[in-house]
């Protein structure tokens, strides 16, 4: 481990920025709130900004993005395709490590089954990311609870934790060692890993209590969800408070529904594009002659608990899907952001007597 003095973390975005494309927390110009973003200048990037209002998976996996061209010819007969240089290296500045394990989660997604995506891969290979200890939980954070933080424990070639004037600088592959060495930065000492421990151990202490006392719950909602246990006028209570707006999906780190349209491009070409979608939409599973296995809202909804809380898929994930950065929480306007259906199961469980 290494020092980084606050005054000179500057210093090290802007050595980034001379090989990377910056991303990270920039605070917008008319709200002042903070988005993950790109950042055309490195003193933009502010280390010390809250929980930024998107995760960083825009910058993967972007909102919309041409994924390939295609063209026909009709006097060759013959069609070919284009496929866009997307490789430009990123560095992503400034994660809490719910939104690292989150791009874990996109990682094993996008590229841990059986086919990979070699557009994510564009986008995933010559990255560089400086991942932040979350030292000021938010109201709604409950990483705790989702084995995602507050410190990442893998994923980042750099780890920041916040130690009064310092940071404690963890590099964790060779990139990381070779920008300690570009730095110049110090040792930090034997202590420094206790050191660490004890920040985070203050950082847990300052979660909410009320987030974190589904800590416990939540791996009883997992095999509860698992085993089909819940009953389905549960889902019909959580449809019912749905309004199939989608935010909780845009705003989630591990969500990874998408759709594929071709747009015409004129004189016989189309784009190929690929853009988020939501499994809370009616239209997500809409087949062709109208068929719609998920009609009913409360289907649709119970797969967004599934796809975060069941077994099945956490082992695909090797991890739950939620990583508990409370987003949807904050967003969810029929207020079913996942800490409340959580205590909601709990608390239908724990009536019908089956604790
Ligand atoms: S389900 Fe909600 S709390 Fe969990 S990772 Fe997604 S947005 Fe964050
Ligand atoms: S944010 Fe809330 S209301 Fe909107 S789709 Fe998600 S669960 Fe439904």
């Amino acid at each position: 481990m290494y020092i980084l003095p606050k005054k000179e973390s500057l210093r090290m975005i802007a050595a980034l920025a001379e090989d990377y494309d910056l991303y990270g927390p920039v605070l917008q110009d008319v709200s002042g709130e903070p988005l993950f973003d790109r950042a055309m200048d490195p003193a933009d990037v502010r280390l010390d900004a809250a929980i930024t209002y998107n995760p960083p998976k825009g910058v993967l996996f972007p909102q919309s993005e041409r994924i390939l061209s295609y063209r026909y010819d009709r006097e060759s007969r013959k069609a070919s395709i284009r496929r866009d240089d997307l490789v430009r290296p990123k560095a992503l500045v400034g994660l809490r490590s719910c939104d690292l394990n989150g791009l874990l989660c996109l990682d094993r997604f996008f590229l841990g089954q059986e086919y990979v995506d070699d557009v994510y891969l564009d986008h995933r290979k010559k990255m560089f990311i400086v991942a932040n200890t979350c030292v000021r939980p938010f109201p709604q954070c409950f990483c705790v609870c989702t084995d995602s933080g507050p410190s990442a424990r893998e994923g980042f070639d750099v780890n920041l934790t916040e130690a009064g004037d310092d940071y404690l600088f963890e590099a964790g592959s060779d990139k990381g060692e070779a920008l300690a060495k570009r730095l110049g930065l110090k040792e930090a000492g034997p202590d420094a890993s206790a050191r660490k421990g004890r920040i985070v151990d203050a950082s847990i202490a300052r979660f909410d209590a009320e987030a974190t006392e589904n800590k416990a719950w939540i791996s009883r909602v997992v095999n509860r969800i698992t085993t089909g246990f819940i009953g389905n006028e549960v889902w019909e209570y959580v449809g019912d408070q749905c309004f199939e707006c989608g935010a909780c999906a845009f705003v989630c780190p591990t969500c990874s529904c998408f759709n594929i349209e071709d747009v015409a491009s004129g004189e016989g070409g189309a784009d190929r594009m690929r853009s988020w979608d939501s499994c809370s939409f009616e239209g997500y599973t809409r087949m062709a002659g109208d068929h719609n296995p998920r009609k009913p809202v409360e289907d649709r909804r119970n797969k967004r608990f599934f796809c975060k809380l069941s077994y099945t898929q956490s082992k695909k994930y090797l991890r739950p899907g939620c990583v508990g950065c409370g987003r949807c929480a904050r967003v969810c306007p029929g207020d079913i952001g996942l800490p409340n259906v959580v205590t909601y199961i709990r608390r239908e469980t724990t009536k019908a007597g089956t604790r």
